[in-house]
């Protein structure tokens, strides 16, 4: 199967000020597209060669892995953005965040301090287990629950620092802090009842 890079639902300077123009041209027209380019070469000639891209992030692994893992993970990364977001989860979403973490603040607090205490690149990820909870976790490098087996992937935050440099330098907690302000809670509750 030959991947491509999946056009962006916004314009690259659309998630300015909280990840600008020059953050999104390098980490999507340049590392998302390399992951790509890398992910198409690698799979020539192997078993994952005609497999579409969930069965190769659950079952490679090594270099394989690394590319599969990250196109994934900046696909549902940049598909979650939106320059007029739903600020705040509602309905059965909502309910559930209650549940597993008190409250939506005491769930923001709880994701980004998993964020922000990742040790060097690496994703945080909010994510349904198959009993139906809600659970963060932290995936050093290409990581994700789909690959780890632990539930369906609802959020993830890309703490690698392409992602944070040109716009916050060393400072990732003000990445984490502004991911929220572009961040929309429709898409992630469209994944939670299983639309996408
Ligand atoms: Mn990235």
């Amino acid at each position: 199967m030959k991947f491509e890079l999946p056009k962006l639902p916004y314009a690259v300077e659309a998630l300015a000020p909280a990840i600008g123009k020059e953050t999104v041209e390098l980490h999507y027209g340049k590392h998302f597209l390399t992951y790509v380019n890398n992910l198409n070469g690698l799979i020539q000639g192997t078993k994952f060669e005609n497999a579409d891209l969930e069965t190769i992030v659950r079952e490679s692994d090594g270099v394989i892995f690394n590319n599969a893992g990250q196109v994934w993970n900046h696909d549902i990364y940049f598909r979650s953005f939106s320059p007029f977001p739903k600020s705040e989860p509602s309905g059965a979403l909502l309910d559930a965040i209650k549940k597993n973490f008190g409250s939506f603040g005491e769930f923001k607090e709880t994701f980004g301090k998993a964020a922000i205490s990742l040790f060097g690149s690496g994703w945080a990820w909010l994510y349904k287990t198959d009993d139906g909870a809600l659970a963060i976790s932290q995936e050093p490098n290409a990581g994700n629950p789909i690959h780890s087996r632990t539930g369906l992937p609802l959020i993830g935050c890309d703490v690698w620092e392409h992602s944070y440099y040109p716009d916050y330098q060393n400072r990732r907690a003000d990445y984490v802090r502004n991911f929220w302000n572009i961040l929309d809670w429709k898409v992630v509750e469209e994944k939670f009842v299983g639309k996408k």
